[in-house]
């Protein structure tokens, strides 16, 4: 199975870098509020460069002076499946992306919705596994790696 990650990053400002695993390669958005399990919440995903796959391990921070300086956390990770008939690289052509998540704080289907540009919307699908009463962003800061918050990393 590919991986997803999800890496908390405090740039220049905060956001979650939600990534998948495609041919090789991790194909990325930059989520300002993160993901949420309330399926009414349309969430920002800017469109990014692709990452390399050892990028996904990352946590630490990083230097300034450096693209995206400021420290990064492994905020989630695990498998993913597409949930759609079309290979992931025809998904994301058509800009309509459908993933089943086996994460350790986020599982079940989201939604990946190109409306324009670089612009995506990430979306809760109606699954089990929603919850609008869940906010992981909020509730689950920690790194599933270190246990370790952004702001400790930061301090490291
Ligand atoms: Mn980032």
């Amino acid at each position: 199975m590919p991986r997803f990650v999800i890496q908390q990053h405090a740039a220049t400002s905060m956001h979650f870098d939600f990534r998948l695993e495609v041919a090789g390669t991790f194909k990325s958005w930059a989520v300002p509020k993160g993901p949420s399990t309330d399926p009414r919440d349309k969430r920002l995903a800017m469109a990014v460069d692709d990452h390399s796959l050892s990028w996904g391990d990352f946590e630490g921070v990083i230097a300034e002076g450096e693209y995206g300086a400021g420290p990064v956390i492994v905020w989630d990770r695990g498998e993913y499946r597409n949930l759609r008939e079309e290979p992931m690289e025809e998904c994301l052509e058509r800009g309509h992306v459908s993933v089943w998540l086996e994460g350790r704080k986020l599982r079940g289907g989201w939604s990946l919705r190109r409306t324009g540009g670089r612009k995506w919307l990430l979306v809760k699908r109606r699954d089990e596994e929603a919850d609008a009463g869940r906010n992981p962003v909020g509730t689950q800061p920690r790194s599933v790696v270190s246990g370790r918050t952004i702001e400790e990393v930061r301090e490291s």
